[in-house]
Protein backbone atom coordinates (compact mmCIF):
# COMPACT_ATOMS: atom_id res chain seq x y z
CA UNK A 1 0.00 0.00 0.00
CA UNK A 2 1.50 3.03 -0.83
CA UNK A 3 0.17 5.75 1.82
CA UNK A 4 1.40 3.25 4.84
CA UNK A 5 4.43 4.21 7.27
CA UNK A 6 5.00 0.11 7.51
CA UNK A 7 4.71 -0.34 4.48
CA UNK A 8 7.34 2.32 3.88
CA UNK A 9 9.70 0.92 5.84
CA UNK A 10 9.47 -2.52 4.72
CA UNK A 11 10.56 -0.67 1.60
CA UNK A 12 13.38 1.32 3.33
CA UNK A 13 11.73 4.39 2.18
CA UNK A 14 11.22 5.65 6.13
CA UNK A 15 14.51 5.02 7.99
CA UNK A 16 14.19 2.38 11.30
CA UNK A 17 16.11 0.31 13.17
CA UNK A 18 15.66 -2.77 11.43
CA UNK A 19 17.19 -5.51 13.71
CA UNK A 20 16.02 -8.79 10.86
CA UNK A 21 14.17 -9.37 7.88
CA UNK A 22 13.60 -11.90 5.69
CA UNK A 23 11.70 -12.40 2.20
CA UNK A 24 8.50 -12.20 4.60
CA UNK A 25 8.77 -10.56 7.63
CA UNK A 26 10.80 -7.29 8.67
CA UNK A 27 11.61 -5.96 12.78
CA UNK A 28 12.32 -3.01 14.24
CA UNK A 29 12.48 -0.69 17.01
CA UNK A 30 9.57 0.90 18.18
CA UNK A 31 9.77 4.69 18.39
CA UNK A 32 8.57 5.05 21.58
CA UNK A 33 9.59 2.13 23.53
CA UNK A 34 7.24 1.07 26.80
CA UNK A 35 9.64 -1.11 27.78
CA UNK A 36 13.78 -1.56 27.85
CA UNK A 37 13.07 -4.13 24.64
CA UNK A 38 10.03 -2.89 22.29
CA UNK A 39 10.61 -4.58 19.33
CA UNK A 40 7.77 -4.17 16.35
CA UNK A 41 7.48 -7.40 13.93
CA UNK A 42 5.23 -7.08 10.61
CA UNK A 43 4.92 -9.45 7.25
CA UNK A 44 6.10 -7.28 3.87
CA UNK A 45 2.37 -7.89 2.93
CA UNK A 46 -0.28 -5.27 3.82
CA UNK A 47 -3.02 -6.38 5.97
CA UNK A 48 -4.73 -3.22 7.59
CA UNK A 49 -6.24 -5.27 11.21
CA UNK A 50 -5.99 -8.69 12.53
CA UNK A 51 -9.46 -8.49 11.35
CA UNK A 52 -8.37 -8.92 7.83
CA UNK A 53 -6.69 -12.48 7.87
CA UNK A 54 -8.72 -13.93 5.35
CA UNK A 55 -7.07 -17.04 3.70
CA UNK A 56 -4.83 -19.66 5.05
CA UNK A 57 -1.66 -17.83 3.19
CA UNK A 58 -2.00 -14.58 5.65
CA UNK A 59 -2.42 -17.10 8.89
CA UNK A 60 0.97 -18.12 8.04
CA UNK A 61 2.49 -15.13 8.16
CA UNK A 62 0.27 -14.22 11.47
CA UNK A 63 2.28 -17.72 12.56
CA UNK A 64 5.79 -16.42 11.30
CA UNK A 65 5.05 -13.15 13.47
CA UNK A 66 4.98 -15.13 15.99
CA UNK A 67 8.05 -17.63 15.15
CA UNK A 68 10.10 -14.51 14.56
CA UNK A 69 9.15 -12.76 17.80
CA UNK A 70 9.76 -15.80 19.61
CA UNK A 71 13.29 -16.32 18.39
CA UNK A 72 13.90 -12.64 18.58
CA UNK A 73 13.10 -12.99 22.52
CA UNK A 74 15.77 -15.59 22.47
CA UNK A 75 18.95 -13.65 20.47
CA UNK A 76 18.01 -10.75 22.82
CA UNK A 77 18.07 -12.67 26.23
CA UNK A 78 14.73 -11.17 27.17
CA UNK A 79 13.30 -15.72 26.71
CA UNK A 80 14.00 -16.65 30.40
CA UNK A 81 12.78 -13.86 32.35
CA UNK A 82 9.85 -13.73 30.25
CA UNK A 83 8.48 -10.99 27.55
CA UNK A 84 5.26 -10.18 25.97
CA UNK A 85 4.08 -10.51 22.17
CA UNK A 86 0.85 -8.46 21.38
CA UNK A 87 -1.08 -7.31 18.52
CA UNK A 88 -3.45 -4.49 18.67
CA UNK A 89 -6.74 -4.67 16.47
CA UNK A 90 -8.86 -1.46 15.79
CA UNK A 91 -8.67 1.95 17.84
CA UNK A 92 -10.82 0.35 20.52
CA UNK A 93 -8.10 -2.32 20.99
CA UNK A 94 -5.36 0.72 20.62
CA UNK A 95 -3.92 -0.08 17.55
CA UNK A 96 -2.63 3.25 15.51
CA UNK A 97 -0.96 1.88 12.80
CA UNK A 98 -3.26 -0.30 10.50
CA UNK A 99 -0.29 -2.51 9.01
CA UNK A 100 -0.70 -5.23 11.11
CA UNK A 101 2.55 -5.69 13.74
CA UNK A 102 3.14 -8.11 16.95
CA UNK A 103 4.64 -5.96 19.56
CA UNK A 104 7.49 -7.89 21.39
CA UNK A 105 8.64 -6.21 24.66
CA UNK A 106 10.54 -7.18 27.67
CA UNK A 107 13.20 -6.16 29.77
CA UNK A 108 11.06 -5.27 32.43
CA UNK A 109 8.65 -7.12 34.72
CA UNK A 110 5.09 -6.69 33.06
CA UNK A 111 1.54 -6.11 34.62
CA UNK A 112 -1.53 -6.98 34.30
CA UNK A 113 -4.50 -5.72 33.10
CA UNK A 114 -2.80 -3.59 30.33
CA UNK A 115 -3.92 -0.44 30.41
P1 LIG B 1 -0.21 0.19 17.64
O1 LIG B 1 -0.59 1.30 18.59
O2 LIG B 1 -0.80 0.41 16.27
O3 LIG B 1 -0.45 -1.19 18.17
O4 LIG B 1 1.36 0.26 17.51
C1 LIG B 1 2.02 1.12 16.63
C2 LIG B 1 3.43 1.27 17.15
O5 LIG B 1 4.22 1.85 16.13
C3 LIG B 1 3.52 2.18 18.39
O6 LIG B 1 4.09 1.47 19.46
C4 LIG B 1 4.39 3.33 17.91
O7 LIG B 1 5.28 3.79 18.90
C5 LIG B 1 5.13 2.74 16.71
N1 LIG B 1 5.47 3.72 15.71
C6 LIG B 1 4.67 4.71 15.23
N2 LIG B 1 5.31 5.42 14.29
C7 LIG B 1 6.55 4.84 14.16
C8 LIG B 1 7.67 5.14 13.32
O8 LIG B 1 7.68 6.07 12.51
N3 LIG B 1 8.76 4.35 13.47
C9 LIG B 1 8.79 3.31 14.36
N4 LIG B 1 9.94 2.61 14.43
N5 LIG B 1 7.75 3.00 15.15
C10 LIG B 1 6.64 3.77 15.05
ZN1 LIG C 1 1.22 -1.38 5.03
Amino acid sequence: MTDCLFCKIAKGEIPANIIYQDDNMVAFDDIHPQAPIHKIIIPRKHIATLNDVSNQEDWNLVTRMMQTGTMLAKQLNIADDGYRVLMNCNAGGGQTVFHIHLHLVGGRQMTWPPG
